[in-house]
């Protein structure tokens, strides 16, 4: 179990934010998919896929308590894997234009992923702070960005980059602080 801290700039002054601190934070933005460049899931294949697998741990996959398994699974997959075909931004355009000067704190947004590593389910909670720049957004909209970014295949830390570079692409924060507390089951 790990936290981290994105580094913030709200100690920043001016309007150079973008610059210098976060210049390596920028360069990690080629990590985040485009809707464009993946294909639909595709379900008949990872059915197909799974029906292998248990072929391959010597099991048979005919047998009556594996009949609809690799259908499940493919189902299964289609909804954790949805957020390869969706991009977060969306979620983060009707802000409302509100001078506000002080930290927005969100706890405790809840989350499902998959580890990229083992291909198995990771779970937990995400906290985000930012220091608004004009742009304040809803709490369910950050919950939704959560929610397309950890519907992917990932690890902890990529997913508190990806979280922390959209809302200082989208919302122009002065500062942002993502944690996030997970456990792998
Ligand atoms: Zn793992």
């Amino acid at each position: 179990m790990t936290a981290r801290n994105h580094p913030s700039a709200d100690d920043r002054a001016g309007t150079d934010v973008g610059s210098s601190d976060l210049g390596s934070i920028a360069a990690e933005q080629d990590a985040i998919p485009s809707r464009a460049a993946a294909a639909p899931v595709d379900e008949a294949r990872i059915a197909r896929a799974v029906r292998e697998i248990l072929s391959a741990v010597g099991e048979d996959p005919d047998r009556e308590g594996l009949h609809e398994t690799p259908a499940r699974v493919a189902r299964m997959y289609a909804e954790m894997f949805s957020g390869l075909h969706e991009d977060p931004r969306v979620h983060l355009q009707k802000f409302f234009t509100e001078q506000y000067d002080e930290v927005v704190l969100v706890r405790d947004i809840s989350f499902n992923s998959m580890c990229e590593h083992h291909m198995l389910p990771f779970m937990g909670h995400a906290h985000i702070g930012y220091m608004p720049n004009g742009r304040v957004i809803g709490l369910s909209k950050l919950a939704r960005v959560v929610e397309v970014v950890a519907r992917r295949p990932q690890v902890q830390e990529r997913m508190t980059e990806t979280i922390a570079n959209l809302l200082l692409e989208e919302l122009d924060a002065k500062g942002v602080s993502v944690v996030i507390e997970a456990t792998q089951k």
